[in-house]
């Protein structure tokens, strides 16, 4: 899950590779490094840590001149995080090297193979054996660079986005993909190189991405030539016009983008529903939901499949299309449907959801359920990804870049989505009177409004049961129906950037187990909007109390009952229950915040995580 940036062109490449490399760093962060061609050599400098230190180094060792160069930011996967396990990797004889962002599954027999042709290893990687297989494959077939990653990739199994320079060739770097994304940016006599657009968005709109098992040799003052890895032949390149702007990137005056996401929710949620939601003509209209309308009305079940955060806005989709449209629905681990030959018919609806629509898992899923004749739509936040090519239709969610590692405004936005073509479904289906559809709809239009009043009022109070229970060692999350997702969510938050044992139950699920956990130590997190099963929660919450539990309930304004019994509450604005989700969520998400900022943690980039899971 590695960024990669290159740049080949007339300015200096050096604070385009740092710079890129900073904005990538949401792929990965244990190590860094990057090699400069100086005009006569290969310059490298790496490093365990973040850019910035890499940044230090760089400067202090002078690994800063040069036209042409490439940069890493890691996610270890093979080897430690250590400067030797770092990016870039050179091979043997030090003319050609690489970065590196996947993983190469058969790398141990080739390594084996390797030493016994007297190559040497340095690290740990996976990736050093590529840039030796590539250097061995050029000896052998006495080839130009370009033909050696051509044929060494056709012996090589598993998932990669690479980068490789030859020092005897300079003026060109071989970029290939399979599994994890490549863009390139074209501006005039320049080539960017990157994991996404974000490093070369001030430079040009002109973007090609790569798709899976294409290469390109990007060569100084030439058109970029792409051609298919397996049989060599010429693909036509498609240059894309980025929508992605500069500011979209930044943190804007917020201390982290984390925060900054949380608070942009009101107007992204409002983009996701704008031009689809159109309340005075009763209509929702997505385009990828019309123009296959009938797969989904005739669907006999629908299988949502995702990870993490998006597996948790699954579940909330799971309630609400059941309640609206009654279409039997599952929800599946991406990781686990793909490998246990699930049972896929031609009529099943799948729907894959993933923010980077780059995840591996939900990828592999996407191809097996296609294999087996299902309809897959997505739902992405990321233009252009994997995943909505992937894909035979689908709706973005128009969150804009969502760069913190810990999902907010993607999970909002994906429960909006979901939500609307649960409506759509239902209007289609008949199976949801007039004037509900016509209520529900009035509400969602209202839902950006709502939460802007739940950013501004639950702040302080999230901030303030903070600084009470940042240093508690576990926490449980309980919510019932519609909320059960959300206190999973709540939970996954926390655990995430704050690293405080977190589990997210069922409210009723408590007495099978986690009760036993209840003691006066011991914060309980109770969603209880007045909507739905109040009652049944305001008994969960009496047993809590029994027990001497902590509680900190969130409850609907002007709630009394819970207020009696809880020992904080944080309020939240009415809406009806299917919706209260989008609401219930932002004083978690605060919460989860405040507690990490508190106890020192970096919110933007958690240990050991990563944004986009480009590997399984
Ligand atoms: N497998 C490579 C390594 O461990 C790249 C890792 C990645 O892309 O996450 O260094």
């Amino acid at each position: 899950m590695c960024g990669i940036v290159g740049y080949i062109g007339h300015r200096d490449a050096y604070p385009i590779i740092i710079k890129g490399l900073k904005r990538l760093e949401y792929r990965g962060y244990d190590s860094a490094g990057l090699v400069l061609y100086d005009g006569a050599d290969l310059k490298m400098s790496k490093t365990k840590g973040k850019v910035s230190d890499l940044e230090l180094k760089a400067e202090k060792e002078g690994t800063t001149i040069g036209k042409v160069g490439m940069g890493h930011t890691r996610w270890a996967t093979h080897g430690v995080p250590n400067d030797v396990n770092s990016h870039p990797h050179f091979s043997n004889s030090g003319k050609l090297v690489i970065i590196h962002n996947g993983i190469i599954e058969n790398y141990e027999p080739l390594k084996i193979e390797l030493i016994k042709r007297g190559y040497v290893f340095k690290s740990d990687t996976d990736t050093e054996v590529l840039i030796n297989l590539i250097e061995e494959v050029k000896k052998k077939e006495n080839c130009k660079l370009g033909k050696a990653v051509q044929i060494a990739l056709n012996q090589v199994v598993g998932a990669y986005a690479i980068a490789v320079i030859d020092v005897e060739k300079p003026d060109e770097i071989v970029v290939a993909r399979l599994g994890s994304p490549l863009a390139l940016g074209i501006g005039e006599n320049e080539y960017f190189i990157a994991s996404d657009a974000s490093p070369f968005i001030e430079y040009t709109s002109n973007a090609i991405y790569l798709e899976d098992e294409e290469m390109a040799i990007v060569r100084l003052n030439k058109p970029i030539k792409i051609r298919k890895i397996k049989d060599d032949s010429l693909v036509d390149p498609y240059i894309q016009e980025l929508q992605m702007n500069l500011e979209q990137i930044e943190k804007g005056g917020y201390d982290h983008f984390m925060l900054k996401e949380i608070y942009e929710q009101p107007s992204v949620i409002k983009d996701t529903y704008r031009g689809r939601l159109l309340v005075d003509q009763g209509i929702i209209r997505m385009a990828g939901v019309e123009d296959n309308l009938e797969k989904f009305t005739n669907a006999k079940r629908i299988v949502i499949i995702a990870c993490g955060t998006s597996w948790h806005a699954g579940l909330v989709a799971e309630y609400i299309i059941e309640e609206f449209a009654r279409i039997p629905v599952e929800v599946e681990y991406a990781s686990e449907f793909r490998y246990r030959n699930p049972i896929i018919n031609k009529d099943d609806v799948v729907i894959a959801i993933s923010q980077s629509g780059e995840t591996a898992d939900t990828l592999a899923a996407i191809k097996l359920a296609k294999e087996k004749g299902a309809f897959v739509f997505g739902v992405c936040n990321v233009v252009g990804s994997s995943i909505s090519r992937e894909t035979q239709a689908g709706a973005y969610t128009h969150a804009g870049p969502e760069i913190g590692v810990a999902s907010t405004k993607a999970f909002t936005t994906q429960i909006t989505v979901l939500t609307m073509l649960a409506l759509r479904l239902a209007k289609a289906k008949g199976t949801m009177p007039n004037s509900e559809y016509q209520r529900y709809l009035l509400e969602l239009e209202l839902i950006p409004k709502k939460v802007e009043e739940a950013l501004q009022t639950t702040n302080e109070a999230a901030k303030a049961i903070a600084a009470i229970y940042k240093d508690s060692p576990n926490c449980l999350y309980l919510g019932r129906g519609y909320n059960f997702p959300v206190a999973l969510e709540g939970a996954l938050k926390l655990k995430e950037i704050s690293y405080i044992h977190a589990e997210g139950y069922p409210a009723a699920e408590m007495k099978h187990g986690p009760i036993a956990l209840i003691d006066e130590s011991m914060p309980v997190i109770v969603i209880a909007p007045n909507k739905g099963h109040y009652d049944k929660v305001v008994s969960n919450i009496q047993e809590i109390k029994s027990r001497s539990g902590k509680i900190i309930a969130i409850v609907t304004k002007g709630d009394t009952q819970v207020k009696a019994l809880a020992d904080h509450v944080i309020e939240i604005p009415e809406t009806t229950e299917a919706l209260t989700p989008l609401l219930t969520t932002i004083p978690l998400q605060l919460l989860s915040y405040h507690i990490a900022v508190m106890r020192g943690c970096n919110v933007d980039q958690p240990r050991n995580l990563a944004k986009s899971v480009t590997v399984e």
